[in-house]
């Protein structure tokens, strides 16, 4: 039998067509730093997204051509994100963050036509320009000068020159659900980067469920401030699910330290706010040396991305009285997966069981964990096994690439993390398959490590990598940074350590090596960037100290 309903698609145009008819006086803030911040309102931002869209028209941009964004989270960069995907076109976001060579590699592969990018950008964008085959047009918004972007024989146009010439009336595509809507690539920590493709559906279904309650509960009386950048993984689609619920906009542009994220939340008031745990951290110890500083408008920030320090998650509970919920997802997911709230009826005092953990799957996703032949793991938290997941907004493949087969599996994507599930579903990611520590055959999980590590009053930050070993083939090494001030040596941490183990971590998995460092590297999205802490490693840049 089929149901009578009416089969209309699910699409950007749609979301914003919604958000400029009925929440057209919702703000869109734009922090400026010392400058004054710019705002605008959803109706006269939907006008610019019209603008926009004849522009790109007019620079020859059809149906399905990738425009690409190299900007910071800012006005423009939402005007990209509603209006290239709801002209019929695909957005394509750049990380400003990688190299010259990784940006052209991905450029090319997605033959991207157009960029949209800012002025500020300009010096890294130059370099790259010469090498891309594809892209006929840049847009550069801000004030700042573009001419090293001539004479590569692409046509550069000032955005607000652009806009400045067209209507802002744009018949908003109404394409197939299905088709791309945007396309990511993965931040490339293992090979090549690869394209993630979102539909109009996936983005919808995706937005949706992040504005539930179980997930992030966006609404229109939140202020989202979405830290994570825009360039990756649709900075976990806060912009999106914002304008789906007609949710106010902070957006962050270039400040991401901790003292102008301090003042941009104390003078304009977010409500959720979403960021990498170190970026939290970073607020964290900015907290602890200006006792001035006040989070208190935040009743959610969403931490995720990287597994979320329990000692991170009672900081900010302690010091500024927020909640930090922790999501997990990956560029493949859309990103948003699981969350972690903890379930009904469980008392705040015992909450952190659950809140530490990577969460549970929102409705849509399914979760299953495999052993090494493929066979089914039991959900009793105890048996290890890789995560693998299905549902609507989980990537079926990479675009344009053959070999990747061994990333799927009878239709579920294979994480490649590593973990456990307990009956009632909650994931806790142990390990990432590549960076999993095999000590004597046994797994040492570097995850519930580090955990432990950032708990102790003088540690910052703690990365903890493999390293050979004779006997064992591999061992652990911990890597941290101190607290300003602090000299806690190898020994003090590891009695501590012995000190304050957790019941789930085996006596011998405590780290027998330590090394100090000033800060631990960074991936392009902000992560702990554990492959660079092997290669300092194995160059002998660092000074290992036994306990
Ligand atoms: P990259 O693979 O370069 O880090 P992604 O942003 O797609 O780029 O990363 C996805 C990965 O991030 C996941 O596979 C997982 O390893 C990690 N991750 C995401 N959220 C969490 C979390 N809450 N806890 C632990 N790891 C996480």
């Amino acid at each position: 039998m089929k149901s009578t309903m009416q089969d209309v698609p699910l699409t950007v145009s749609s979301i914003l067509r919604h958000v400029a008819t009925n929440h057209a006086g919702r703000q869109v803030i734009t922090y400026g730093g010392a400058e004054p911040a710019r705002t605008t309102t959803y109706g006269p931002l939907e006008e610019r997204c019209g603008q926009l869209a004849n522009a790109l028209r007019r620079a020859g941009v059809g149906d399905d051509d990738r425009v690409a964004t190299l900007l910071w989270n800012n006005q423009e960069h939402l005007e990209a994100y509603a209006a290239v995907p709801a002209m019929g076109a695909v957005l394509h976001t750049l990380n400003l963050r990688l190299s010259a060579s990784q940006l052209s590699f991905i450029a090319n592969h997605a033959e991207d036509r157009v960029i949209i990018t800012d002025s500020s950008l300009v010096p890294l964008l130059a370099p790259v320009l010469p090498g891309l085959s594809t892209v006929r047009v840049v847009f550069v918004a801000g004030g700042g000068e573009v001419s090293a972007l001539e004479g590569n024989g692409v046509e550069i146009i000032r955005y607000e020159d652009a806009l400045a010439a067209e209507s802002p009336a744009f018949p908003w595509a109404e394409p197939d659900e299905r088709s791309a809507a945007a396309i990511c690539y993965t931040s490339g920590t293992t090979g090549d980067p690869k394209g993630v493709v979102y539909s109009h559906r996936s983005m919808f279904l995706h937005s949706m469920a992040a504005c539930t309650g179980n997930a992030l509960a966006v609404e229109e009386g939140d202020r989202v401030l979405p830290v994570v950048p825009m360039f990756h993984a649709s900075a976990w689609g806060l912009p999106y699910a914002a304008l789906m619920a007609g949710a106010d906009l902070l957006l962050p542009d270039r400040f991401l330290q901790a003292a102008p994220l301090a003042d941009m939340i104390q003078t304009h008031r977010p409500t959720k706010a979403g960021a990498v745990p170190t970026i939290w951290n970073d607020l964290l110890q900015f907290g602890s040396s200006h006792p001035d500083v006040d989070l208190s408008s935040i009743s959610l920030v969403a931490c995720g991305g990287a597994a979320v320090p329990q000692s991170l998650i009672e900081g900010f509970a302690d010091r500024f009285g927020v909640p930090i919920i922790q999501a997990w997802g990956m560029t493949e997911t859309s990103p948003l997966a699981a969350v972690s709230r903890p379930p009904a009826g469980v008392a705040p005092e015992s909450d952190m069981t659950y809140r530490k953990r990577q969460g549970r799957a929102i409705c849509g996703v399914e979760m299953r964990l495999t052993d090494e032949a493929g066979m089914p793991v039991p959900r009793d938290d105890r048996s290890v096994g890789e995560l693998e997941v299905r549902g609507p907004w989980i990537t079926g493949g990479y675009y344009n690439m053959d070999e990747d087969s061994d990333k799927f599996r009878d239709g579920w994507l294979r994480t490649g993390d590593v973990g456990h599930i307990s009956p009632d579903g909650y994931l806790t990611l142990t390990d990432r398959t590549k960076d999993v520590i095999k000590s004597g055959g046994e797994w040492v999980s570097s995850v519930e490590l580090e955990n432990t590590i950032m708990g102790h009053p003088q540690v910052a930050e703690a990365a903890v990598i493999a390293i050979p070993h004779e006997r064992w083939q591999e061992t652990a090494l911990a890597v941290v940074v101190r607290t300003h001030g602090s000299d806690v040596t190898a020994d003090q941490l590891g009695q501590w350590f012995l000190e304050n183990c957790p019941a789930e971590i085996p006596r011998w998995w405590i780290p027998k090596n330590w090394a100090f460092v000033d800060q631990v590297p960074r991936t392009s999205v902000g992560k702990f960037d554990k492959r660079a802490l092997r290669a300092q490693h194995a160059d002998g840049d660092l000074v290992v100290v036994p306990n």
